[in-house]
C-alpha cells in the first residue's frame, strides 16, 4: 500500500468516526483533497484511488495543473479555496467549478462579469472571518447588518450561487485550546441566521476544518473539509 492509500484510508476513517460520534451521515461530508503545491501526478494518483474534489489555492499554480489533470482524468470538482485577488478573476472563473473564497462583494461582482462573459454559472461560499483576525481575509460578521446587505447585493447576481459559508479556525495553540470548535460553532450559527434572513436560499454548506482541526469542524457540522497535509504529506514552502 503506498503512503497517499495509507492517509486517505486513516482520514476517511477519522471522518467516518467523528461523523459517528455527531450522529451525521459521513456521505454528507465531501472531503476535498488540498493539493497545492503537490504535481499532477499526486492529483491522478489520488484520483486512482477515488478522490474527485480537489482544492488548489493559487490560480497561476491551478493553470497549469487542471487542464493537463482534466485532460486524463473525467468528473473531478476543482474548488479554489484561497484568496483571489481580483486581477486573477479572468483565469479562475474558467478554470474553477466552485469558489470558497468570495470575501468582498467587489470580488463577487468581479466574478459575476466574468461569468456571464463565459456563460457559466459559478457555485460560491463566502468566506468569513468569524474569529475577527487581523492576518485573515474573510467578511466580518459583525455588525450582522453590514454582512447581511452585502449577502444581499451578491444574491442579485445571476450567474453566483450562494451556497453557504466557509472559514479558516483560528490555529489550535494546543490539543485543549476551545478556539477552533468555538469558531466553527459560531460559523454555523451565523449559517443558521443567514438562513431564516434569507430562506429562498438553502445555505446547505459549511467549508471548515484542515488537517489540525477537521474533527471539531465536523462536530459542529461541517459539510466540506478541506485536507492537505494528511492526505499528501508536508507542503515545502513555495
Ligand atoms: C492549505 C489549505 C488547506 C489545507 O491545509 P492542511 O493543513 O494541509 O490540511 C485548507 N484550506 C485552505 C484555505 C488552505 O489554504
Amino acid at each position: 500500500m503506498t503512503d497517499l492509500e495509507k492517509n486517505l484510508q486513516a482520514i476517511q476513517e477519522r471522518v467516518a468516526n467523528a461523523a459517528a460520534r455527531a450522529h451525521r451521515d459521513p456521505r454528507t461530508i465531501t472531503l476535498v483533497a488540498v493539493s497545492k503545491t503537490f504535481p499532477a501526478e499526486a492529483i491522478l494518483a489520488a484520483y486512482a484511488l477515488g478522490v474527485r474534489h480537489f482544492g488548489e489555492n493559487r490560480v497561476e499554480e491551478a493553470g497549469e495543473k487542471i487542464p493537463p489533470v482534466n485532460a486524463q482524468a473525467q468528473g473531478i470538482t476543482w474548488h479554489l479555496i484561497g484568496h483571489l485577488q481580483s486581477r486573477k478573476v479572468r483565469d479562475a472563473v474558467p478554470l474553477f467549478d466552485c469558489v470558497h473564497s468570495v470575501d468582498s462583494v467587489e470580488l463577487a461582482q468581479r466574478i459575476e462579469k466574468r461569468a456571464a462573459q463565459i456563460g457559466k454559472p459559478m457555485p460560491i461560499l463566502l468566506e468569513v472571518n468569524i474569529a475577527g483576525e487581523a492576518a485573515k481575509a474573510g467578511f466580518a460578521p459583525e455588525p450582522r447588518e453590514n454582512f447581511f446587505a452585502a449577502v444581499r447585493a451578491i444574491l442579485a447576481l445571476p450567474h453566483l450561487d450562494a451556497q453557504g459559508l466557509m472559514t479558516i479556525a483560528p490555529i489550535a495553540a494546543h490539543p485543549a485550546d476551545p478556539r477552533p470548535r468555538a469558531a466553527f460553532r459560531a460559523l454555523r450559527e451565523l449559517r443558521d441566521a443567514l438562513s431564516v434572513r434569507f430562506p429562498e436560499r438553502a445555505w446547505a454548506h459549511l467549508s471548515m476544518g484542515m488537517t489540525d482541526d477537521f474533527e471539531a469542524a465536523i462536530a459542529e457540522g461541517a459539510t466540506i473539509i478541506r485536507i492537505g497535509r494528511a492526505i499528501f504529506g508536508a507542503r515545502t514552502p513555495l
